[in-house]
């Protein structure tokens, strides 16, 4: 069982928690100037448990010092909660962040002076949480929840790294903050240890925490709600993350700025079977239904296509003409990525996984149309 939370409010609807608008830090050190955040859009909601990844070095922790208040932005605004955080005093922010954000730093940032206990009480101390009689039993708890209740009279010196990290976790806990921010929160756990700090973060979120997760490791967001990718200090469109995984960073980047956004109405048609198609087509929201027409009018739904799914690639591989009809579901309106033949093509020539993985979906693709196809003519005709 967790230790007792703040019970949060019950609403359908989301609420943005945090909000980056147009975030750039450029460090200006000796060796010159370097831009790690290169104009950063970002909308979190409530509850959301998001996933930032990116190789080492794209801007990752930068990212989150902006988001707690640690670094300034060179330009731009942070707004968490409705708050500009940058508007604030120094102090002010310094208290907010104590009552808002629990952090877990990627180098934990235990005081080694106080054991495992003392460091995990820290925060409710700072900002004067709970009893004070009280909150040694709730670090104690915080602590068994990590597995580490039997080492809290240690110093983080006299524990393995990876226990230092769950007391780091524990610490970040401790005043029931709304929003947890993790920088490469499993990066020093064993995979059993790892699992039990995603299992926590997901019934965190599942109770309406806003969780944020830094981590290079790709493996680490299946967990996640959502998946946001940085490269080079630029988010990657999600679509593209989440639609072509195999890419490269720096591939998703560039397709990114090579897509064109698309709105259909509810029921719109994007594609006409048996017209030529000249478009790779990504659904960003919404979903889209696959249709074979017969002479008669009789549409017969094969597949319904939704958010991260991709269509058109089986003409664009195989043939001009399309196999299907694909419009927007009657019920609802769809946002789709389009990119051009040209495009596409020298996507599949960049990235061979990509292009094999592509070649068995069109195989299945075009089975199972088929078969769609065959059924229908069976129940017209036989
Ligand atoms: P990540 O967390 O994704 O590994 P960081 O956000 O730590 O990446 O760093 C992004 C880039 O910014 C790196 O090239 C890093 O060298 C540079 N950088 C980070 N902090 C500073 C700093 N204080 N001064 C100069 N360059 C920095
Ligand atoms: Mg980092």
């Amino acid at each position: 069982m967790m230790p007792q939370t703040q019970p949060m409010l019950a609403s359908a609807e989301t609420k943005n928690m945090i909000e980056m608008q147009q975030v750039v830090k450029t460090f200006v050190n000796a060796a010159g100037e370097f831009t790690a955040l290169r104009g950063i859009d970002l909308k979190l909601q409530e509850g959301e448990f998001i996933a930032i990844i990116g190789k080492s070095g794209s801007g990752k922790s930068t990212l989150l010092n902006m988001l707690t208040g640690i670094d300034h932005p060179t330009t731009g605004k942070v707004i968490v909660e409705g708050v500009d955080v940058y508007a604030m005093s120094e102090s002010k922010r310094s208290l907010w962040r104590g009552r808002n954000l629990g952090i877990v730093f990627q180098f934990f940032q235990l005081l080694p002076m106080l054991n495992l206990l003392e460091n995990v009480m820290l925060p409710m101390d700072y900002v004067g949480m709970y009893d004070i009689d009280e909150r040694p039993k709730r670090a104690m708890e915080l602590l068994r929840l990590v597995g580490l209740d039997e080492h809290a009279q240690k110093l983080p010196r006299a524990v393995s790294t990876g226990q230092q990290q769950s007391a780091a976790i524990a610490r970040a806990l401790s005043t029931d903050a709304p929003i947890i921010v993790a920088d490469e929160p499993t990066g020093n756990l064993d995979s059993r240890s790892a699992a039990h700090i995603i299992d926590l973060f997901d019934e965190l979120s599942s109770r309406g925490k806003t969780i944020v997760m830094v981590t290079h490791d790709p493996t680490m967001t299946k967990r996640t709600s959502r998946t946001v990718v940085i490269s080079d200090g630029e988010l990657v469109n999600e679509t593209i993350a989440q639609a072509l995984p195999l890419l490269s960073q720096p591939l998703m980047k560039e397709l990114s700025n090579k897509v064109e956004h698309l709105h259909l109405q509810p029921g719109e048609t994007i594609i006409r079977q048996k017209e030529k198609v000249d478009k790779f087509f990504m659904i960003a929201k919404g979903k889209v239904d696959v249709v074979l027409q017969g002479r008669r009018k009789d549409d017969v739904i094969v597949a319904q296509l939704g958010n991260n799914d991709f269509f058109g690639e089986v003409e664009l591989l195989h043939g001009g003409k399309s196999i299907a009809s694909v419009r927007a579901a009657v019920d609802s309106p769809a946002e789709l990525l389009a990119l051009s033949r040209d495009d596409f093509n020298w996507l599949m020539d960049e990235s061979p996984l990509t292009e094999k993985a592509m070649g068995n979906i069109v195989q299945k693709r075009i089975k199972e149309t088929k078969l769609a196809d065959r059924r229908k003519k069976k129940r017209l005709f036989g």
